[in-house]
């Protein structure tokens, strides 16, 4: 990673935890790798963005939604293939003894492991590199050899004794989706083509665990599968391509940072696959998978299931098993692309500051509410009394009196958000108040029966 790279993602991180985002998983104990945890202001972040990503998908009159539960028969996860085959290619360095993922390894150097390789194959094209290969921790050129270690994670769930159960704990959540197909179905309200979404949690023993918020082993998924006639798949999946890019630019990320990326290696029941990236600090990668899966997941799930998961054509009178096309997207990558994109360092009024340039209807606050002057009671019970109103209709707001005004910008603008209501003398006169802009630096004076109209929280970038 270049230094400057390397820098912005560190300033985002002491950013992060100094202001009430993200916290290192454990931390008092040293920490717990790949677990973080969320504070104050990740956690309404979290769930603005969840919330935007539902209105995304319930604009949609066929999507309905769905909670399932992250413990499930273990059949589960051996119909749906990923006892078997859902591993990352581990090596271990001989010299510092990190635990490496190998497919990454080649792919520094340019040489794409395909998803499929066995062990063996794995091996073989470790070795035909391991001259060039070196350790991303300590950057030495001896490693042991590649084996395959399964991505899911363990439980235990019983009734404390011998026959307790060993389970899995969801490794995505499109299984709940798959199993829940004909549930959703039955219900009568919907028929094919309609789309099931859910949000939850996910865990996966990721091997190295990097990158802040970028590979954690527990995080959290937003996905739909949506369920359509074979022959209407090529056309749904078209759609869903287009209008996840448009989701994302609705955001406020910038367009030039967003790109789609087809996959070379399709899995075998796969007919299309690509992934929406971004340009993080340490690089283009991942940030969501839209997938043309065909009728595996269904069949499978029939197949061991013994349940028809089939459907009626009501035109031809024939039973089919729909397709899936998937929209599959990370919670925390998300939310890590959106503090990377709105990561600013900028000079106002002759003064350095760092700014988050989210727009209003992300930002974790969307209004402060201070008194120019903490020891003048009549000033602090005016504004107490003006934050008890926008409080009502802006729950997202703060109330701010520590410091100095000029700190409190600072404060404010580092956790972006975009409008300052200051309460002064004047207000006690005429009752204005100063509405100040979070990214032009301009104050107006605004009446306070005016206050919420004039703040308009709609997209700002
Ligand atoms: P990668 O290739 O980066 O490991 P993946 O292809 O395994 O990702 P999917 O299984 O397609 O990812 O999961 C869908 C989405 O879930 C990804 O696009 C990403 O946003 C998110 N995701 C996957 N793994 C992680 C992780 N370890 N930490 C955080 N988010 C993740």
């Amino acid at each position: 990673m270049e230094k400057s790279s390397e820098d912005k993602l560190s300033k985002i991180v002491s950013l992060a935890k100094r202001r009430g985002f993200v916290y290192q998983g454990s931390e008092i104990y040293g920490g717990f790798a790949g677990t973080y945890d969320f504070g104050p202001l990740g956690v309404v972040l979290r769930r603005n963005i969840v919330d935007a990503w539902l209105r995304s998908m319930q604009m949609h009159e066929n999507i309905a939604l769905l909670d399932s539960s992250i413990f499930t028969a273990p059949r589960v996860w051996e119909a749906s293939g990923h006892v078997s085959g859902f591993n990352d290619p581990l090596v271990v360095c001989d010299s510092c003894h990190s635990k490496l993922r190998a497919d990454h390894l080649l792919k520094d150097i340019e040489v794409n492991a395909d998803e499929r390789m066995t062990e063996d194959e794995l091996n073989e094209l470790f070795d035909k590199h391991r001259d060039k290969l070196k350790c991303s921790v300590c950057g030495k050129k001896k490693f042991g050899k590649v084996v395959q270690k399964s991505l899911l994670a363990t439980s235990t769930l019983g009734s404390f004794d011998e026959n307790d159960e060993h389970v899995y704990l969801r490794g995505e959540t499109a299984q709940g989706i798959f199993i829940n197909f004909k549930n959703v179905l039955d219900t009568g309200f919907y028929s094919v083509p309609f789309g099931i979404a859910q949000v939850g949690k996910v865990f996966r023993n990721e091997i190295s665990p990097r990158q802040f918020l970028f590979r954690k082993r527990e995080f959290e998924q937003m996905e739909m599968q949506y369920f359509v006639r074979p022959q209407d798949a090529k056309e749904a999946y078209e759609m869903w391509k287009k209008e996840r890019m448009e989701y994302y630019i609705g955001l406020g990320i910038s367009q030039k940072k967003l790109r789609f990326n087809q996959h070379e290696n399709l899995v075998f029941y796969a007919k299309d696959a690509w992934d929406i990236e971004y340009e993080y600090p340490f690089g283009w990668d991942e940030l969501e998978g839209i997938h043309n899966r065909g009728d595996y997941d269904l069949r499978q799930h029939q197949k061991f299931s013994g349940v028809d998961l089939s459907v009626l054509d009501e035109k031809t009178n024939d039973r089919y098993v729909p397709n899936v096309v998937e929209t599959s997207a990370g919670l925390d990558r998300t939310f890590l692309m959106l503090l990377a994109d709105a990561y600013e360092e900028d000079e106002m009024n002759g003064e350095k500051r760092v700014v988050l340039r989210f727009s209003p209807n992300i930002a974790p606050i969307k209004v402060a509410v201070f008194p120019l002057l903490r020891n003048k009671p009549e000033l602090v019970e005016k504004a107490r009394g003006i934050y008890k109103n926008i409080k009502k209709d802006i729950p997202d707001s703060m109330w701010d009196d520590h410091g100095n005004i000029g700190k409190r910008y600072r404060r404010q603008d580092e956790i972006g958000t975009p409008y300052c209501v200051t309460v002064d003398f004047e207000t006690l006169e005429d009752n204005t108040v100063t509405v100040r802009d979070r990214d032009t630096g301009k104050q107006e004076r605004v009446a306070v029966d005016e206050l919420l109209g004039a703040l308009s929280l709609e997209k700002k970038r």
